[in-house]
């Protein structure tokens, strides 16, 4: 039943996605809503870079020292899905198979990931989203009760920085998908106490107070709960994360939130013409508001080749495609499979790193220097530029960079001081609404 269910939305995405002019690769969690398949997923070498061929090595040299000694924050990672789905132990090694792995967020410089707790919009018709988010959130603190000396749970901006000094990775935990929270600002606060620090408002799915990037609009943006939802965050001290939003929610979250805003995995609509990207005009009110912009590295979401290469391909093989979605209806496992294997037989032109890094300029031109960071979507994305294969290769992007002529300190911004600076910031924001008291004069607004 819960099979035929996902499938008929499945299907229902598909011809959404055709009926558009950019579908998205259908195997990504970012396109699909279905959870990830791996297949496509090329880790790679666990090597931080592959690009060694005309490589300055003076500068790259430079970079590891950089990469060693700075704040590198990650705010949007998908590995938990498969950490609890698939039994995946973090601490084992997955190259070739995830994007992450201990091993390798230690060699890519990682100082912080937020581990995203992913809650497909299936659970919002089914019902048990909280659970699931529940479910995920104990596979966190399982890890980092396994790794002790590697990992560990953190809750604010100094917890980074102390994480850091311990040599230890910083572990955090953002909700995706705001219909996690079953419309209830208790269930909000509960969640704050077992550590989400931030909670994207939807998934691609418009839920019952907030609009989403890529469905129907049913609010208008923000309904009336939906802004105290977003007052709730901003009082207790959870930072309001507008990805996967629509342009009209982006807008009434900035003309509420008391706050810094991020967008925890989105990049720049101007360069790439996706309603997941942000649009110009939104990126300069985030820069008034003091938030910050998280690049996603998706290139279905980057790169504008990319983007055409796969529609085009898609349409040439819907007729292969709708006979697997027909043959496959009742097994999504099976079925993301043999879509791997068609897309996989049909594969699009690479994503050069270059592309990736034209957001971050863009950003950091349109927006400012001090609000943008990184928000990879590693191990939520079915394909990835070249250089940038897997977390290991973090100091790729850092080296370009420093090459375009950033300034260390402007690198280091980008890494992870622009996003503790919003982080901070909307520490303080809660510590002087609520004073730490998260309950005692909260919001008892309900709807259903
Ligand atoms: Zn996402």
């Amino acid at each position: 039943m819960n099979q035929t269910k996902t499938f008929l939305r499945a299907a229902l995405t598909l011809l959404l996605l055709a009926s558009t002019a950019a579908p998205a690769l259908p195997q990504s969690k970012e396109a699909s809503k279905t959870a990830p398949v791996t297949d496509t997923l090329r880790a790679t070498t666990g090597t931080p870079t592959t690009t060694t061929i005309g490589r300055d090595e003076r500068l790259w040299q430079k970079t590891l020292k950089l990469q060693r000694s700075a704040i590198v924050v990650d705010t949007h990672n998908d590995i938990l899905s498969f950490m609890f789905d698939e039994n995946y132990d973090i601490g084992q090694s997955s190259v070739g198979k995830y994007h992450t792995d201990i091993a390798r967020m230690k060699e890519g410089g990682l100082s912080a990931e937020f581990f995203s707790v992913y809650v497909d919009r299936s659970y919002a018709a089914t019902g048990g989203s909280a659970r699931r988010a529940m479910d995920l959130i104990d596979m966190v603190y399982r890890a980092a009760e396994k790794y002790p000396n590697e990992l560990v749970m953190s809750y604010t901006a100094a917890d980074i920085r102390r994480a850091k000094k311990q040599k230890k990775i910083a572990a955090l935990m953002g909700i995706e998908g705001g219909h996690a929270i079953e419309n209830s600002l208790f269930a909000l606060r509960d969640f704050y106490r077992l550590g989400i620090r931030y909670m994207t408002l939807t998934h691609n799915n418009t839920n019952d107070w907030a609009d989403a990037c890529c469905d129907q609009s049913k609010h208008n943006g923000l309904s009336d709960f939906g802004k105290e939802v977003v007052r709730e965050m901003n009082r207790i001290g959870m930072l309001v994360d507008i990805s996967h939003v629509s342009d009209k929610t982006m807008s009434d979250v900035l003309d509420i939130s008391t706050a810094p805003v991020i967008a925890s995995h989105s990049s720049a609509r101007a360069l790439a013409a996706r309603p997941r990207n942000i649009p110009d005009d939104l990126l300069r009110r985030i820069a008034k508001n003091g938030g910050v912009v998280m690049i996603n590295f998706f290139p279905n979401f980057i790169d504008q080749k990319a983007i055409d290469a796969s529609a085009a391909r898609d349409a040439r093989l819907k007729p292969e495609r709708d006979r697997i979605i027909e043959q496959y209806k009742n097994d999504a496992k099976r079925r993301g499979e043999e879509l791997d294997k068609l897309n996989a037989a049909n594969p699009l032109p690479p994503t050069p790193l270059s592309v990736l890094v034209d957001h971050f300029d863009h950003v950091a031109k349109v927006a400012g220097i001090d609000h943008v960071g990184i928000g990879s979507d590693f191990d939520g994305v079915s394909s990835l530029p070249e250089g940038m294969k897997d977390i290991a290769q973090l100091p790729n992007l850092t080296y370009e960079l420093l090459r375009r002529g950033y300034s260390e300190r402007d690198v280091r911004k980008v890494l992870g001081e622009n996003f503790l600076r919003a982080f901070a910031e909307a520490e303080r924001v809660a510590a002087r609404a609520s004073g730490g008291h998260v309950s005692r004069d909260a919001s008892v607004r309900r709807i259903n």
